[in-house]
């Protein structure tokens, strides 16, 4: 399968936060989900990906080209919808577009328009009078219009009332099914992903956690959900993320079937994403040896 970005090794340090040997993939044709807590370095990795950090070192290659020696040639086929404000608050929206669309080879006004349509977005309207949504819709518009072959997105729905969100998933779908080569989005609104990622990637404390099939990693994990006594030290080598209270526990464990065995009677529950990402959190954990 081919790959539409190839990271390898990737450093980049703040005073307090450090991304150490950050190597993922993303396959075409897939959605993927950028997963991991506040603060782990989502927005960190995907600032330092896209050129916009200093310091940054380690491999970077989209569509299989260098991304320091080709940053325009591929930035003409990424769309990219980032948190923070990245437009001048008082110009109208036709101004920045304006400004932004000569940059792009693709740029097709007749999609922009249409997008502004679907949003209800006013032309007219000033960047500094749009809500966070507003802002977030906008700037999807934009990304969308040069027809990106990657579209890439930091919390896109974070702000986002769940009509939005939901009508955000159809767009993904529908800009999937039209030939886009991939979408590669980072949140920690992990219900959003478990509808629609293909592929999952955690990331904690600046390290890679996994990078898995969505499908797969929810298939090979469960809850296991049981009483005090069934807590044994063969049982407890099984588990990790254990908490326990006054009367049972819950963990999670990827031994299903020796589980099963050992305890017939405990309720085993299929995980959600927030589940897997929660469970994979440092602090989180209690048996490390599940992760190494
Ligand atoms: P969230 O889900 O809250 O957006 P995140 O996973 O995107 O979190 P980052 O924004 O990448 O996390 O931040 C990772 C760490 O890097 C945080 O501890 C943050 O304080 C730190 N950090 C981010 N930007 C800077 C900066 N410009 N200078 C110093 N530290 C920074």
């Amino acid at each position: 399968m081919d790959r539409v970005l190839e990271v390898k090794n990737l450093n980049k340090s703040y005073s307090r936060f450090a991304l150490k040997d950050v190597s993922f993939s993303l396959p075409e044709g897939c959605i993927t989900g950028f997963i991991g807590i506040n603060g782990a370095g989502k927005t960190t990795t995907l600032r330092s990906i896209l050129g916009l950090a200093e310091g940054v070192t380690g491999s970077i290659r989209f569509f299989g080209m260098d991304m320091k020696r080709n940053e325009k040639q591929i930035k003409n086929r990424i769309g990219v919808v980032l948190d923070g404000d990245c437009f001048y608050e008082d110009l109208s929206l036709e101004e920045m577009k304006k400004i932004l669309a000569p940059a792009y080879s693709s740029w097709c006004e007749q999609d922009y328009r249409s997008y502004l349509e679907r949003f209800s977005l006013n032309p007219k309207e000033k960047i500094k009078n749009l809500s966070k949504g507003m802002k977030i819709k906008y700037s999807l518009a934009l990304a969308l219009s040069h027809k990106p072959e990657l579209l890439i997105m930091d919390e896109p729905t974070s702000g986002l009332d769940p009509l939005f969100r939901s009508q955000l998933l159809d767009l993904l779908r529908d800009y999937m099914e039209k030939g886009g080569k991939g979408v590669f989005f980072s949140t920690h609104i992990t219900s959003d992903l478990d509808k629609i990622a293909d592929v999952l990637i955690m990331i904690d404390q600046g390290h890679i956690v996994f990078q898995e099939d969505k499908d797969e990693l929810l298939d090979r994990y469960r809850i296991v959900k049981g009483s005090k006594e069934d807590l044994n030290k063969e049982v407890r080598s099984l588990l990790f993320h254990i908490q326990e209270t006054a009367f049972g526990f819950t963990a999670m464990t990827s031994h299903i079937s020796q589980i099963q065995k050992l305890l017939p009677n405990v309720l085993l529950e299929r995980p959600t994403v927030e589940d897997i990402m929660l469970s994979h959190t440092k602090g989180g954990m209690k048996n490390a040896a599940e992760f190494s």
